[in-house]
């Protein structure tokens, strides 16, 4: 600290330009101008001894009085150097030499001061020589007199400072003590207030204990920021008294305008928005934890979405890519953009079954057989096939079989065995739809750069499935399609062939992943629409839908127990009787499959659920019930002769209590109930019948996703210029048969030079309507051109087609009957229209062995190979006009 020391009479002078340097002030300058260089040079740097030199404060008033800004630190200019002591020096070093120095109004005191350290430098490219100077202030002086010394001023001063004597005089005086004590106060108060803010330790606090109170006081006051004024006036306190209550005035001002600072900071904290107050909190709570070194019970999300990722055995390569991720995601916040997507992303990666898998039994064929005879009725074909496919995999249980696909219309049980074939195999078992899938990105995901991207239908059902070996449906092969989008059906193949599959990329995903352990199985609603080539990789297992028999029996075997079971019911409440079923069959539903009869005899059972439970509210049977249990209630009972008492044995449970109490009463449907419950009936047999009931309409079978159906063609003819028309959803094949089939009637009727009922002619001024109902249903394919041939025939003869026969059938321009596809379905659609004859190509006889033989029994098929057979079919008493052409 700044010791008493000898001054001499003589000072070289820097002027120190609206600033004060005080004693006990340490500050670094740097020294531009010539003459303060050369003061610096002279003075300071050529003496052995670092030297003493006065600093002088000097006013200019364009600079205004207002200065010691606080430090700066990074400035690099000639005007901001950091000081030791927080103040910026602000020397003429900074004005040109041009401004003399008599201009300024020299303070007549100053502060002798010691240069602690010279540095010497040389700027470039000029080669001026610059020096940076770290000054202490001693102890101040009066001037007695300016003068100059080359391009700098020397003072002759005398020392300010009190001798020995004189101090020891003043620290007896009371006043100087008391006023000591304040500043000392005022001071603590300061010095305690900074510690807490900055942390600055127990420094400043020595100092406060060990450093003589008058040159505290300025040692304090320099490191404020205060008005050049303020300074000088400091400066000016020789009189020690008169500086320690200015000190302390100004210490204590200091103080306040810290605490003011602080309630504004505080305020503004206040105002902080709530998430980055979360967010410092988190921090703070985070180092907390750090600092604690408690690790142990770090619990947060992403500790343990890394535990669940250890866990979850992802192949080396994939971990480490995941590791990758996961260091990403701990260095960001939550808030962040990004943070939540990669969290995501990594709960995923995390969730995959990478090698968790369903324990494979060994596989019991006779069980496997037995659990589909149980599960399904009839099919033994199919299951047939099924068996031999689970057979080949036990031999061989890696073996790359093909794809099964199950081909048929709904509700024919192609996922149910699906189902069972997971079931067999002791695997869980996942449903993927495809139907209306488009894009690509449906299969194979959204790369990660696009906002809310997913990954593809495969892996997010193998997450959800939680195993890397299920059995999964791809339900509704058939029905995607390919748009700009991309073609789904590559990405499917992708998944289906052996070779790529064990390393399929889902775009989101973005690591390979291994399904090669996963058992595919498809369902299709038609094989037409199914790509060739995945149709290469897939077994096709036609299901054609149940006949009326059938279905009967897959009612009462399984669909009655399920739905009874799956509202609460038992046969013991609802009773229906093979005779409503068959009514249901035949006069609700007509569908090759059972869906919907599966929903009408829901229907049925929902409706008997609300009976039971009214029914329970008005009369509390259990509670009645349980009393019999008593002797004597018994006895009372049996006196009375209610005959439902007597059965109940003793000791039941309720529930079965109730079933007998219940069950003479049980819920019989019947066709009251029926009507009551479905409506009245949607099919009769008559429709065909009545359908027919006049000329210019013929019954012809079709084929749609549905199975096969019947469907009616309607003609008809007015006054025109000839022309034909076509009405229904047709397609272009369909418009192109009528074309053909009107050209073989027309050609016919000029052949036979038929003069049509009354003054009716085929070629002359009519046009032509042809109309096929149910306009909802698009309708395409070849197969109505024997249909339409006998429509046309049977208006232009005005002959009624009989409503018992059915057709179906191409036809060329000729006259000859071509054969077509899914004769099955359409034999079991005329079976369940109540058909009695189909009239079908001749070259399709080969196709009849698939039906069933009961169906078949049931029909009278008749084989046509020229549209003339067909003709002679189709009406009564054969065709109209066989006069004619039997002529020929
Ligand atoms: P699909 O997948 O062909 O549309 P589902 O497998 O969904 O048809 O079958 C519809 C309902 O019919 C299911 O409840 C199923 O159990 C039942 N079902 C279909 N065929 C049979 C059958 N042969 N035996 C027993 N239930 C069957």
């Amino acid at each position: 600290m700044a010791e008493t020391v000898e001054l001499p009479s003589r000072l070289a002078i820097l002027p120190f330009r609206n600033k004060v340097l005080l004693p006990g002030a340490i500050i670094r300058i740097r020294c531009t101008s010539h003459s303060s260089v050369t003061l610096v040079e002279q003075e300071l740097w050529q003496k052995e001894e670092k030297g003493l030199i006065g600093i002088l404060p000097v006013r200019d008033d364009a600079e205004g009085s207002s200065i010691g800004t606080m430090i700066n630190p990074g400035a690099e200019s000639d005007s901001g150097e950091r000081s030791l002591k927080f103040l910026v020096g602000t020397t003429d070093a900074q004005k040109s030499d041009a401004k003399d120095q008599q201009d300024l109004q020299w303070h007549t005191r100053g502060v002798a001061a010691r240069a602690l350290h010279l540095s010497r430098g040389v700027e470039k490219p000029s080669g001026r020589v610059t020096y940076v100077v770290v000054l202490e202030g001693l102890s101040r002086f009066n001037v007695q007199e300016l003068g100059k010394r080359g391009p700098y001023s020397v003072a002759r001063i005398t020392s300010l400072e009190m001798t020995k004597a004189e101090l020891e005089q003043v620290q007896q005086d009371p006043d100087f003590v008391a006023l000591s004590r304040q500043f000392k106060t005022t001071a603590m108060e300061l010095v305690s207030v900074l510690e807490q803010k900055q942390k600055t330790g127990g420094r400043t606090k020595v100092l406060l204990e060990t450093v003589p109170i008058h040159k505290l006081a300025d040692i304090f006051v320099a490191s404020f920021e205060m008005s050049f004024e303020e300074q000088l006036s400091m400066l000016d306190s020789v009189d020690l008294k008169v500086r320690l209550s200015k000190a302390t005035e100004l210490v204590d001002r200091h103080l306040q305008s810290i605490r003011v600072a602080e309630k504004i900071t505080q305020k503004v904290e206040g105002q902080l928005s709530k998430s980055q107050k979360e967010y410092l909190l988190r921090q703070q709570m985070r180092a907390i934890k750090e600092e604690l070194g408690d690790n142990d019970d770090d619990e947060d999300d992403v500790a343990a979405l890394e535990r669940k990722m250890q866990a979850a055995g992802m192949p080396s390569n994939i971990w480490k890519h995941a590791q990758r991720e996961l260091r990403r995601l701990k260095k960001m916040q939550p808030q962040q953009p990004g943070y939540n997507s990669s969290r995501v992303y990594l709960e995923l990666l995390a969730d995959l079954p990478w090698e968790k898998a369903s324990e494979e039994h060994e596989l019991d064929l006779k069980a496997a057989k037995e659990r589909l005879d149980s599960d399904h009725y009839g099919l033994a074909k199919v299951k047939q096939r099924i068996i031999e496919y689970l057979a080949v995999r036990k031999l061989k249980p890696d073996a790359r079989g093909p794809v099964l696909c199950f081909v048929g219309p709904p509700g024919v049980g192609k996922t149910s065995l699906a189902s069972s074939i997971a079931a067999a195999l002791g695997r869980k078992f996942v449903r993927l739809s495809l139907g209306g899938v488009k894009d690509e990105a449906d299969i194979r995901g959204h790369r990660r750069t696009y906002i809310g991207s997913m990954p593809g239908r495969l892996i997010d059902g193998l997450k959800r499935v939680g195993v890397c070996n299920p059995v999964m449906l791809l339900d509704e092969i058939d029905k995607t399609g390919s748009d700009v989008r991309g073609d789904p059906a590559s990405a499917l193949l992708e998944v289906l062939d052996p070779e790529q599959n064990k390393s399929f990329n889902d775009h989101y995903l973005n690591v390979p992943y291994d399904l090669s352990k996963v058992v595919f199985v498809a369902t299709a609603n038609r094989v037409q629409p199914i790509p060739p080539p995945l149709l290469d990789r897939m077994e096709l297992i036609e299901l054609p839908g149940y006949t009326q028999e059938e279905k009967l029996k897959i009612a009462m075997r399984h669909l009655i127990p399920r739905v009874l079971d799956q509202h609460g019911l038992s046969s013991e409440f609802l009773k229906i009787p093979e005779g409503m079923v068959k009514n249901i069959i035949q006069r609700y539903t007509r569908e090759a499959g059972v869906r919907s009869l599966e929903r009408n005899l829901a229907a049925l059972a929902r409706a008997a659920a609300v009976m039971v439970a009214e029914h329970e509210q008005t009369l509390p049977l259990s509670k009645d019930v349980q009393k019999l249990t008593s002797p004597l209630l018994n006895g009372r009972m049996a006196e009375g002769g209610e005959v439902e008492m007597e059965v109940i044995p003793m000791g039941v449970n309720d529930h079965e209590i109730g079933g007998t109490f219940q069950s003479p009463s049980a819920l019989v449907v019947d066709e009251t109930m029926l009507e009551k419950i479905l409506g009245p009936p949607r099919f009769d047999d008559s429709e065909a019948a009545d359908r027919v009931a006049s000329a210019g309409v013929s019954v012809g079978l079709v084929w749609t996703t549905f199975g096969g159906e019947v469907q009616f063609v309607e003609a008809t003819s007015m006054v025109g210029k000839g022309e034909m028309h076509l009405t229904g959803q047709l397609g272009d094949v369909i418009k192109e048969s009528a074309q053909l089939a009107l050209t073989w009637v027309r050609a016919r009727a000029s052949d036979f030079k038929l003069a049509l009922a009354g003054d009716m002619n085929v070629l002359d001024g009519r046009d032509i309507h042809i109309h096929f109902p149910a306009g909802a249903v698009p309708k395409d394919g070849p197969s109505a051109g024997v249909t339409l041939v006998t429509a046309l025939v049977s208006l232009f003869s005005q002959k009624r087609v009989r409503a018992d026969t059915a057709m179906t059938g191409e036809m060329t321009l000729r006259g000859l009957v071509l054969p077509v596809g899914g004769i099955k379905d359409k034999i079991l659609a005329a079976h369940r229209y109540g058909i009695k004859r189909v009239i079908l190509p001749q070259r399709n006889s080969k196709d009849l062995v698939e039906v069933p033989a009961a169906v078949l029994s049931s029909l009278e098929v008749i084989l046509a190979k020229r549209m003339e057979d067909v003709l002679e079919n189709a009406f009564e008493g054969g065709c109209p006009w066989r006069n004619n052409y039997s002529k020929l």
